[in-house]
């Protein structure tokens, strides 16, 4: 495996970074988790449109524009030699002195990594997740937004442990108001009477580029949406529920909190939507060149 670091190739045993980057010593970087689908690199543009978000957010100056990036994205596709591939897009602060302050690092790293990512079964894709609601509460925006796709993921880490510990793979993450966020890698949808309903970005959920496509194609499909406050009693008596993420695609959910979802097996709205994803993903993307 080559892996890209700052314009240069390198083979997976020789890529390295300083253990003075601030990404390193205090999480002070970006991210972004892009899939490479029959050559064609879905939603490439909007992922780099929430890098660049995120980098301003949290005062990054980005070296590249997003036509260098995006091609540095490409080239590593192929000098991998992919066609199907999760790719990571990390952007550290760069190194510089011991102290919070970035003042110092003047160099920041563009590291991509191409490689593959299965975070479930598939058994549990035709058959549904059961999660739990953690204690552990998802950020508050006041402290660091979570639209921000930082490399400061302890928060969603602490949430995963302890559904883990729990004997379940995913968590639910609720705000400090006690409204769901999201879950610790993903985003949250019910069908409640027939509407999609997700919690708003505000409440604390990153605003994923699945989520933001899955809402495309239910309004495609005239599935009314909502992204609205959802509270724990709202998943609870969903007739239907799933998961979005660039990593784990669409999956559905069985129980919540020990409650059956419908009729504890996957919807038939989860069905569809799962269905037409795989056709968007097909119709889209931006080719290998
Ligand atoms: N929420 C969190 C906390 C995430 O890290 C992710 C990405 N893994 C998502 C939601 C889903 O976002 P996307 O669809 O853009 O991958």
């Amino acid at each position: 495996m080559k892996i890209y670091i700052n314009g240069k190739f390198f083979d997976k045993s020789e890529a390295k970074i300083s253990v003075m980057d601030h990404g390193f010593l205090y999480g002070d970087g970006i991210f972004e988790g892009i899939r490479l689908y029959n050559k064609r690199l879905f939603k490439l543009d909007e992922h780099l449109e929430r890098l660049e978000y995120s980098a301003k957010s949290i005062l990054l100056d980005l070296k590249w524009t997003r036509d260098q990036i995006s091609t540095a994205v490409q080239k590593t596709c192929l000098v991998n030699q992919l066609s199907n591939a999760y790719i990571r897009l990390i952007i550290t602060r760069g190194e510089g002195y011991l102290g919070l302050s970035p003042k110092g690092c003047k160099s920041p790293k563009l590291i991509i990594i191409a490689s593959q990512i299965k975070l479930y079964s598939d058994k549990l894709y035709s058959k549904g997740l059961k999660i739990i609601t953690v204690p552990t509460r998802r950020i508050n925006s006041a402290a660091l937004p979570p639209m921000v796709k930082s490399l400061n993921y302890l928060n969603n880490i602490l949430a995963k442990i302890e559904a883990v510990h729990l004997g379940y793979e995913e968590a639910i993450m609720l705000n400090d108001q006690g409204c769901v966020a999201e879950c610790t890698g993903d985003n949250i949808f019910i069908i409640h009477k027939g509407r999609l309903l997700t919690p708003l970005a505000s409440a604390g959920a990153l605003a994923g580029i699945t989520r933001q496509a899955v809402i495309e194609i239910a309004d495609s499909l005239n599935i009314p949406i909502s992204e609205t406050t959802l509270t724990r009693y709202d998943l609870w008596n969903a007739e239907e529920c799933f998961l979005t993420g660039t990593a784990a695609e669409i999956i559905p959910v069985v129980e919540v909190d020990g409650r059956e979802v419908g009729q504890g097996v996957p919807g038939k709205f989860t069905g569809k939507l799962r269905k037409a994803f795989k056709q968007y993903i097909a119709a889209g993307g931006t080719p290998l060149k």
